[in-house]
């Protein structure tokens, strides 16, 4: 009898290289490749515009590569714990493989449709994809499996150590086409979005042999100071996976493996290395305690009254702080659907600690605005900034954005590239208060284009601490 084929259900894991649950699937039989759009996912692609435009167009570029292979991708939409058995038995699959999620909704919809496969006579097969180190991996090096790290430094120092398992045998990878019907791919405009630049396998690849080729070596500074975006920019092509984090991390060790290597840029591979490991350390955050989606991961901080409200809050969502930094930032994600990795720290400590507001306020704003789709990562850095999450030092990190901003854009090149209003303005002259500069207004902005600071951040960040140590002092 004539082996079954096993469908394969693509969800954020968009490519066909190096790949845990295509080389999962094609052990069992031919593959049928399915990508299946249903509501939560529909949810967060119009949350987010750039978000939709980049997810369409890797879908469509998977789906071109399926054909070139001599298979084809067949859509769904709908739910899955329902389409999946259907379709399961109408292709006379045997199985269904996947790439697990990480957060708590997809975790919980993971096990729906794993049990609804299974009642239903089918092999159900869920794998890790997204991390290069598998939870349970990494978590095999601990006296107390099933919890994971709760802190990053012993994570990354296990996780350093650990190898990196390769899926890259493409033409291991045995499709078949299956023709059954399918719905229409998913197009940018039904989301109420437009086409944004093109994404897949290929612009992931490009992106990060660029990053490779021109910026790895120094990337120690690119990660702190934001002029120029020399960071890799790979995040939204590892959220969807149009690139596999165990790619990346394989070809940066040899290279930092490499004894011709400059201790300078070796540095900077470490730390390149050891910010993918932070990807890795928050997604076992969130594989080994979902619940702490909503809810802060240490346990004393729960009921910490965080605001609500502010009149301050408006101010930082429309990126007019009056703090020079923090509103670049802020005008930079709105323009183009990401934020430099330090400067999203020092807008987040700003948010959290100088007005007080919830962390969880700023995560749902950023969801607005970010192409990522990481939830897991989103949550375990609001924690971590807002100091209820992994790693707590005593007390929570309080970014004085002014000193940020001198010794991180010392030329103003970064805030000026984001807030025109103050092209004129000399920053050093008019430190901590452009709104006041005599050269505001010069050309075409007027007099009161750019507004003083909501509030002062040394009253501010005091008032803060004080607060917390009297929540968190026995
Ligand atoms: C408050 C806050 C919220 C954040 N929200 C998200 C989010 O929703 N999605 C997201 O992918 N990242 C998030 N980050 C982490 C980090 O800022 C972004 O991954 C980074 O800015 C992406 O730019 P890059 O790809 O050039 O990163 P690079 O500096 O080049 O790093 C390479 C890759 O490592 C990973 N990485 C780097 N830093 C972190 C980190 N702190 N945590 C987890 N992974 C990391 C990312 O996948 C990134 O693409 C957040 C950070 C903060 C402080």
């Amino acid at each position: 009898m004539a082996e079954r084929p096993f469908v394969y259900r693509f969800t954020k894991d968009l490519r066909l290289d190096d790949h845990a649950g295509l080389a999962a699937a094609a052990s069992r039989g031919n593959v049928l490749p399915l990508l299946v759009i249903d509501r939560s996912l529909e949810t967060r692609l119009e949350r987010s515009p750039r978000r939709a435009a980049f997810y369409c167009s890797a879908v469509r570029a998977l789906a071109a590569e399926l054909e070139e292979r001599g298979s084809r991708l067949v859509v769904r939409r709908g739910v899955p714990e329902t389409i999946l058995p259907r379709y399961a038995r109408d292709a006379g699959a045997s199985g269904v493989a996947w790439a697990s999620a990480y957060d708590l909704d997809g975790i919980e919809q993971d096990q729906r449709v794993q049990s609804s496969l299974e009642e239903a006579g089918f092999a159900a097969v869920v794998v890790h994809d997204a991390p290069a180190v598998a939870p349970e991996e990494s978590a095999a090096e601990r006296s107390a499996p099933g919890l994971g790290y709760r802190a990053f430094a012993p994570y990354f120092n296990a996780w350093r150590q650990l190898p990196i398992a390769s899926y890259e045998h493409p033409l291991l990878l045995r499709f078949a086409r299956c023709e059954l019907e399918s719905e229409a791919l998913p197009t940018a405009q039904e989301f109420g979005a437009v086409d944004g630049a093109p994404a897949g396998a290929a612009v992931a690849r490009a992106c990060f042999e660029r990053f490779l080729r021109e910026d790895a070596a120094r990337y120690a500074v690119a990660a702190v100071v934001p002029s120029g975006d020399r960071t890799s920019q790979l995040s939204a092509h590892l959220s969807f996976g149009t690139i596999a984090a165990r790619s990346v991390v394989r070809a940066v060790r040899e290279r930092f493996e490499n004894p011709f290597a400059l201790s300078e840029e070796r540095l900077s591979l470490r730390l390149f290395l050891r910010a993918i490991a932070q990807r890795d350390f928050f997604l076992q955050l969130s594989w080994f305690h979902p619940e702490t989606h909503d809810r802060a991961l240490q346990e004393k901080m729960r009921a910490f009254a965080w605001r609500r409200d502010h009149p301050g809050l408006d101010a930082w969502r429309r990126g007019s702080t009056g703090y020079p930094l923090v509103d670049a930032g802020v005008r930079q994600l709105h323009a183009t659907g990401w934020m430099h990795p330090h400067v999203r720290a020092v807008t987040a400590s700003w948010l959290c600690f100088d007005l007080g507001v919830d962390w969880r306020l700023g995560r749902e704003e950023w969801d607005r605005r970010l192409i990522e789709d990481d939830p897991a990562l989103a949550t375990g850095n609001w924690q971590w900034i807002a100091g209820v999450g992994a790693d707590m030092a005593q007390y929570p990190r309080i970014y004085n954005p002014e000193r940020q901003r001198r010794r991180y854009d010392p030329t103003g090149e970064y805030v000026r590239r984001w807030i025109p209003e103050l092209a004129q303005v000399p920053l050093d002259t008019w430190y901590g208060k452009p709104a006041e500069s005599p050269q505001l207004g010069l050309g075409l902005y007027s007099r009161d284009s750019y507004p003083k600071p909501a509030i002062d951040h040394g009253v501010a960040a005091r008032a803060f601490l004080r607060r917390y140590r009297e929540f968190t002092s026995p």
